[in-house]
């Protein structure tokens, strides 16, 4: 689908300071439509497929269940034998993974959860309601005219019928869908091949943890919160390090990632000070795409591509990098690793539990966590700083609530809480 919006906009067109912002919806979509979805799979071994997007569809050649079977322990046999309330013969037993003879008339079978149905059997009283002697079985007080026939019965083909699809292509592979397809009997699954990303951050002041910190260098914190990043939505990682802020150093990372990998992904370096580099390079090699998006934290987004290989680059501050990645880079990969569906995050409403007088002049993604008070009611808590450079505050969150532009927030007003378990996923 293509908003019309989208096909007004031209980021090539305008300069970036005379851009109309986009809104972090807008520039979202422009990311999604502009995602390629990679080609090319692998053929993995079912407990090896969690995390990865499946390739080819799953259909199963068996019906779920392959036959009617019973739902509790206790005694299969005929309703309509129950009638005369006189106790039932018991003619067989039989536990799961056994199949019974049919069931002669007038007589009840033991039976257990899993085991399947007799011929001749319609119904399981599950155990509580009978009372046997090894020999006979019968209904007890309570239960007498409340069998319905039927009960505890699961139906072959209930959940799953054979030549059903069971799974899409597009799935992100979680344990349930790795349950589902063993059910069926899948042993390996065609899934999409990983996503190769490759990362580096610019920066002059940037130092190695183990390395002691010289005058005016601080700690690369970036990379490692960046790989990790990618690692959790199953990347593999070409890591080029730490490029100097230099032109040349830059355009030979550029061009290095942007042979290897299906993605480039830049911390640091794509404002427009002149201490800043991955822009122009990102020109000089490709193209280059820079939105404003009007949100708070971040700068403008620079996303582009060199050759075929598409860029996103973030801004250096640990949670603009943070959040920007959550937003956008993480949509944006899912989308190229194949995965189907809507990749916005959706969040959730719930009262703020604090107000702001002065309205913030742009959406703002602030770092949020959820308390509950001494009713258990739940309400959204911001971190004190709204510093982009306060690393602490992404540790403290366990999530980031979304603060529109332009009014006050009274204490109770419902807002979107975005959790970093459906930002991060
Ligand atoms: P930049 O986007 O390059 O202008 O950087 C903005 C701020 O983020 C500066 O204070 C940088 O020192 C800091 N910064 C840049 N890269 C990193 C990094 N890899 N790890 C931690 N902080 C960084
Ligand atoms: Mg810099």
């Amino acid at each position: 689908m293509i908003d019309y919006w989208l096909l007004a906009f031209d980021p090539m067109a305008a300069d970036i300071a005379n851009q109309v912002p986009l809104t972090t919806e807008q520039a979202l979509a422009l990311l999604l439509e502009r995602a390629r979805p990679i080609t090319g799979n692998d053929t993995v071994a079912l407990a090896d497929a969690l995390g990865r997007v499946l390739d080819k569809p799953v259909i199963s050649a068996i019906d779920q269940p392959g036959w009617d079977h019973s739902a509790m322990d206790g005694y299969a046999l005929r309703a309509a034998h129950l009638a005369t309330g006189a106790p039932l013969p018991i003619s067989q037993r039989i536990p799961a993974g056994s199949v019974g003879e049919p069931l002669a008339p007038g007589t009840a079978a033991r039976i257990f959860t899993g085991a399947p149905i007799p011929d001749g059997a319609d119904t399981v009283v599950i155990q509580e309601d009978c009372e046997a002697d090894g020999e006979r079985v019968s209904l007890i007080e309570s239960a007498r005219g409340k069998i319905r026939a039927g009960a505890n019965v699961r139906r072959r083909g209930e959940d799953i019928t054979a030549g059903q699809t069971v799974l899409d292509a597009g799935v992100l592979l979680g344990p349930q869908h790795l349950g589902l397809a063993a059910s069926v009997g899948a042993a390996e699954l065609q899934v999409r091949r990983r996503l190769r990303v490759a990362v580096f951050a610019s920066g002059d002041e940037l130092v190695m943890p183990g390395s002691p910190l010289g005058p005016g260098q601080i700690y690369n914190s970036n990379r490692f919160m960046l790989i990790a990043l990618l690692r959790q939505l199953g990347c593999e990682l070409i890591d080029l390090g730490i490029v100097a802020d230099e032109r040349q150093a830059t355009i030979d990372a550029l061009a290095r990632g942007a042979e290897q990998a299906d993605l480039v992904l830049a911390s640091g370096g794509v404002s427009v000070g002149e201490e800043d580099h991955v822009r122009p390079a990102v020109e000089q090699l490709g193209r280059l795409d820079l939105w404003r998006v009007a949100m708070r934290p971040g700068k403008p987004l620079a996303f582009g591509h060199i050759g075929d290989t598409p860029f996103i680059g973030s801004p250096g501050n640990p949670v603009s990098l943070f959040v920007t990645f959550c937003l956008f880079a993480r949509p944006f990969i899912r989308r190229t690793q194949g995965v189907a569906g809507d990749l916005a995050p959706r969040g959730q409403l719930l009262p703020a539990g604090f107000s702001l007088e002065r309205p913030v002049k742009r959406r703002d993604y602030r770092r949020a966590r959820i308390a509950h008070g001494p009713d258990g009611q739940p309400s959204i808590q911001v971190f004190p700083s709204t510093s982009s450079a306060a690393i602490t505050s992404l540790t403290w969150a366990e999530g980031l609530v979304d603060l529109p532009a332009g009014c006050p927030i009274a204490e109770g007003q419902l807002l979107t809480f975005l959790p970093f378990s459906e930002l991060l996923a």
